[in-house]
């Protein structure tokens, strides 16, 4: 745990910031060493900014650290960005252009041309984006970000099967209340009820699937040329989004053909044996009612992604379920392990 990187949290009181500092607890490339937030928190002690909400309590190392504001400053070179989406733009713009490295989960910047929108186990490559991204806007720094929680789990179950040449996705969601932050969904609204419309989510896992498993071309990503239809609902489930999918290849696998293609997946996190990688991303289960979210979205740190129920689709050509932990793989732990393989890049040094 000696001469760990000095990192930071943009955004460290809200939600998304809180399972910034409980994931990096312990990491053993990253020393959690500056919070930042609104004005409304800055100048006091972390402890007395906000109110902790996830299990455990706030982490000691953390609690009498005084909250900054977010400018450029005195901050660590590396910041993780958890802040709200109506302010992330420009504040993430301010660092990077200060020649910090932002690793963000905001949405603000995930669709620009030069901006890579990482999963390590798909698209590595991707960061190949970033020194033009440089050049372009004239930044010593850099902005990297991580897909939305729906998306990535998505993503992840479709990782080992894109070599089959994806044609067309149906993806249907069944999404965490912890996917809407704090205080997040009404209590009325949920319990014992399915609400089925996310604001923008739809678009947003279409594009960014395109994206994540589109190919790098020099200085852009060619997104993937699969049409893809997403519907989203929230349900009454704390943490742990689930997905149904329907998928259509150009290559006509069999079934046996994907079952060893998801088996035997691991990717460049596993070969580098990244802190926070999971030593197998995606696990397919046997038992015909599994994955579920109560059961197994916590399992390997919620870093996976788990799939069940492979079949043969009517309509497209095969059928599975897919679930994986929303703010962990779906927020924190993603970006960072987006961190973690940029260091192990060299572009931290
Ligand atoms: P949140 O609980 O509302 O937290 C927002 C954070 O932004 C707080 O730390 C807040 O500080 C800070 N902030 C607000 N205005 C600011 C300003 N003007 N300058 C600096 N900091 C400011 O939101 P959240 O649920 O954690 O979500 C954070 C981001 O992650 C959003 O972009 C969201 O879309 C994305 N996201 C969330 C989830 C999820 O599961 N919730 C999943 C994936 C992605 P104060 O406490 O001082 O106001």
């Amino acid at each position: 745990m000696q001469n760990r990187i000095e990192v930071g949290i943009l955004g460290a009181t809200g939600m998304v910031g809180q399972h910034f500092i409980k994931f990096l607890q312990g990491n053993p490339w990253f020393e959690l060493k500056w919070l930042g937030a609104s004005d409304r928190s800055a100048g006091k002690k972390y402890r007395d900014a906000m109110t902790w909400h996830l299990a455990g309590g706030t982490p000691d190392t953390v609690a009498g650290l005084t909250v900054e504001d977010c400018k450029p400053g005195n901050a660590p070179r590396l910041l993780f960005s958890a802040m709200d989406a109506s302010v992330a733009t420009e504040i993430e713009r301010a660092f990077a252009q200060a020649g910090h490295v932002v690793v963000s989960n905001s949405r603000n910047h995930r669709m620009e041309r030069d901006v890579p929108l990482l999963v390590p186990e798909i698209n590595a490559d991707h960061l190949k984006l970033v020194p033009g991204q440089q050049r372009a806007r004239g930044w010593k720094g850099q902005i990297v970000t991580n897909p939305n929680c729906s998306t990535i789990v998505l993503t992840m179950g479709l990782a080992a099967l894109k070599p089959f040449g994806i044609t067309r996705i149906i993806a249907i969601t069944l999404q965490a209340i912890s996917g809407a932050g704090y205080p997040g969904v009404a209590s009325m609204d949920i319990v014992g009820n399915v609400i089925p419309f996310i604001g923008n989510e739809e678009e947003k896992m279409e594009m960014e699937t395109q994206k994540i498993l589109g190919e790098f071309r020099g200085d852009h990503i060619e997104p993937l040329p699969a049409r893809m239809s997403a519907h989203c609902n929230r349900v009454p489930v704390v943490d742990g989004h689930t997905v149904c999918v329907s998928v259509e290849f150009s290559a006509k696998p069999s079934a046996g053909d994907l079952r060893h293609a998801i088996d035997s997946f691991t990717s460049v996190p596993q070969e580098r044996k990244l802190p926070s990688a999971p030593p197998r991303p995606v696990i397919y289960m046997e038992e015909a009612n599994r994955p579920q979210p109560r059961k197994d979205a916590e399992r390997e740190r919620g870093m996976a992604a788990f799939v069940g129920r492979l079949r043969a689709c009517p309509v497209l050509d095969y059928k599975f379920v897919v679930l994986g932990h929303n703010t962990i793989r779906g927020a924190a732990g993603a970006a960072v392990l987006n961190a973690e393989l940029m260091h192990s890049e060299g572009m931290l040094d």
